[in-house]
């Protein structure tokens, strides 16, 4: 009994390692890891119950996140991982992840990437800082490269389980009235001249046809005697009273910003899971705030 009990689980965990389609054995549930909080939003929303969607915990930015040895072992280890594509998550492309079981969610965007150029796509500054690289990764600011990141994730989740077709409807609808409220806070700062507080508003700023020029702070750092001069040199043509900001800055700097007339606005692009609320309450907070400008 023992042994025969012993070669099938031994059996099961052999069929793990080399086909697709068997589930894990406790759950019967396919385990689907993301690269960042936005995809696994939407993954528990379409698969519900149906899946268990896993988003590590982390500190900072997903993408330029890296995993411990055991972590990357989980990922490889996962039914499905959700890529969002565009470059992001540096440590991605050196994982040996399994491809057949990778989704790129923004395949079939391309042609709607955004290219980097400027500061962003060097690392500079603080030896904390990053390069974001040669592509805008930021897609999900943009509800409707949202709408087609949801859909890949449900037809990719649709092999593994019974979906709720509902449930893609509804996440789709929500993520429309999304960019409705967004483009109607926008709409009176069409040509207005804005500022970035770092390179991630680019989908956002095609989207509403906004006229933003980016540095690349941090809300928890102080910029330095360079990081001011650059946005000095930014100012002397792009006359903007309004900077958006990943996370409330620092008050020093807010200061210091509201005495050159400049204004700070919270935007958050939520590419990590928040302390409190969802993506949705995130974003609707995001269109508050840009309402409140008014
Ligand atoms: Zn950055």
């Amino acid at each position: 009994m023992m042994k025969s009990g012993y070669l099938l689980l031994a059996g099961l965990l052999f069929a793990g390692c080399s086909h697709t389609d068997v589930r894990n054995a406790e759950t019967s549930r396919p385990s689907v890891y993301t690269v960042n909080y936005p995809l696994a939003y939407f993954a528990e929303r379409l698969a519900g119950d149906q899946a268990d969607v896993v988003f590590p915990e982390m500190e900072g930015d997903p993408a330029f996140w890296a995993p411990t040895a055991e972590q990357a072992g989980e990922y490889r280890k996962a039914d499905l991982i959700l890529l969002n594509g565009a470059q992001y998550a540096k440590w991605v492309p050196n994982a040996a992840l399994p491809q057949p079981r990778c989704i790129n969610t923004s395949a079939g965007l391309e042609e709607q990437f955004i290219a980097l150029d400027g500061s962003a796509s060097h690392a500079h500054g603080s030896a904390a800082a990053h390069a974001h690289g040669e592509l805008a990764f930021t897609l999900w600011l943009n509800p409707e490269l949202a709408v087609h990141q949801a859909g890949k994730i449900f037809d990719a989740l649709s092999e593994w389980a019974d979906l709720d077709k509902g449930a893609l409807a509804a996440l789709t609808a929500d993520l429309e009235k999304l960019d409705a409220d967004l483009a109607a806070a926008f709409q009176s700062l069409e040509n207005t001249p804005l500022l970035g507080s770092h390179p991630v508003y680019q989908y956002l700023t095609a989207r509403y046809g906004l006229n933003m020029e980016s540095v690349h702070w941090e809300p928890d750092a102080e910029p330095d005697a360079g990081m001011w001069r650059e946005l000095a040199d930014i100012l002397e043509t792009h006359h903007a009273d309004v900077m958006l900001w990943e996370d409330e800055p620092l008050p020093q700097v807010k200061q210091a910003l509201a005495d050159k007339g400049i204004k700070s606005v919270v935007f958050n692009p939520c590419g990590n899971r928040p302390d409190e609320g969802d993506f949705m309450s995130v974003m609707q907070a995001n269109v508050q705030a840009v309402r409140n400008l008014k």
